[in-house]
């Protein structure tokens, strides 16, 4: 007999992203004549920079050729882009980050819901409220006991440390949803607490190309500490169009710790690496020949411009929403806006009526269960 493992079915809705895209179909279907704009999911509307897909094309073209043939790509990602990375994104902010401490990925989502491999089931796993979804239904199919740390008006969005000792925290900044960042001083609460609690740090960067504030860290490598216990997870999604082609980099630095049963101490690199090799083939050769032309000085220009159309929408949308007179957050260091619903209506109401009224996606809030009762 084959056991299942009981959690997924503590699991109370779909995947928050299908449940919006069943609803988008449905109306689609029943409404074919209508143009609707999609500001739900995250996913990009303007094209692969051209100096990356002529990369890629070149690279393509490499693979028909005996010579220059590719077969499995390193399992931790190739040196070209890992030297391009450490030289962009972490030297120019003098970081030190050795080769052997990045690993290439396809995407984000899959790395932070994958690294709850090398940690036990059970652990207490303390997540912002609103969520990136991933984050919490991953902590639920392992068996994990979720603390919610509200991000709300009443904080200005800016989370607090929480009062009980948590084992890992998971941390979004710029954040999805609510497009929120973090200075300097509230990060370093949160690297003292993890060093002071042997907790580790979840540290999402998804969203860093498009931080615009001078004081507002693109890696949580730049706090004071950060090295002994955070693991960093970027993208190439939505800075470059990669939503389609998937790569991305995670960074488990030789310093962060894990405990054993018995107390003894595990490097992470160590597991996540063998974890890897394990369950992970790498990332094509041609994905990664794009994601180092990101790093070109067309890639970097071209790029650049992309994020800015994005900001830009997100200006407009801000400030038409401003005058309108919601309540908003984001749209200064992340393309995304937060909004509070007129009186009287759920989230989920008003992503109903922006559907079918206004033909606009939106998300809504996820809705939070606890033992079959709704929390949020
Ligand atoms: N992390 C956050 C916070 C996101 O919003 C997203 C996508 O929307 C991802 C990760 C997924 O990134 P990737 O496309 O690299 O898997």
């Amino acid at each position: 007999m084959a056991n299942i493992n009981d959690n997924f079915l503590k699991l109370q809705d779909n995947y928050l992203f299908s449940t919006i895209a069943k609803k988008v179909n449905e109306f689609k279907n029943n409404n074919p004549d209508k143009k609707i704009i999609k500001m739900g999911i995250g996913d990009v509307t303007l094209p692969i920079p051209k100096v990356i897909t002529d990369a890629m094309q070149k690279a393509a073209q490499e693979l028909e050729d005996i010579n220059t043939f590719k077969g499995y790509p390193p399992e931790y990602g190739y040196s070209f882009l890992k030297e391009k990375i450490i030289e962009n994104d972490y030297k120019k902010r003098n970081i030190n980050i050795d080769e052997s401490e990045i690993f290439i990925s396809d995407g984000a989502k899959s790395d932070t819901g994958n690294i709850l491999d090398i940690f036990k089931c059970g652990n207490t796993v303390a997540i912002t409220n609103p969520v990136y979804p991933v984050y919490m239904d991953t902590n639920i199919m392992m068996g994990n006991k979720i603390v919610y740390i509200p991000m709300s008006k009443e904080n200005n969005f800016i989370p607090q440390i929480p009062k009980e000792k948590v084992d890992i925290i998971y941390l979004c900044f710029p954040n999805n949803p609510t497009g929120v960042s973090l200075g300097k001083r509230e990060l370093q609460k949160w690297i003292d607490y993890a060093i002071e609690n042997n907790s580790i740090i979840i540290y999402d960067a998804a969203y860093e190309a498009f931080i615009t504030e001078e004081d507002i860290v693109h890696s949580i490598y730049e706090i004071d500490g950060a090295k002994k216990v955070a693991i960093e997870f970027k993208s190439f999604s939505k800075t470059a169009g990669f939503t389609g082609i998937r790569c991305g980099y995670t960074v488990v630095p030789k310093e962060v710790i894990g405990f054993t049963k018995t107390n003894e101490k595990v490097n992470l690199n160590k597991l996540w690496a063998r974890r890897q090799s394990t369950k992970f083939n790498g990332v094509s050769y041609i994905t990664q020949i794009g994601a180092e032309a990101v790093y070109s000085d067309e890639g970097k220009i071209q790029t650049k411009k992309n994020v800015n159309f994005y900001m830009e929408n997100a200006k407009i949308i801000k400030n038409e929403l401003k005058k309108l007179g919601f309540g908003i957050t984001g749209g200064v260091n992340a393309p995304y806006i937060w909004l509070k619903t007129p009186d009287g209506l759920t989230s989920w109401e008003f992503f109903e009526y922006l559907l079918n009224e206004k033909q606009i996606v939106g998300t809504p809030r996820k809705r939070i269960w606890n033992r079959g009762r709704r929390i949020f």
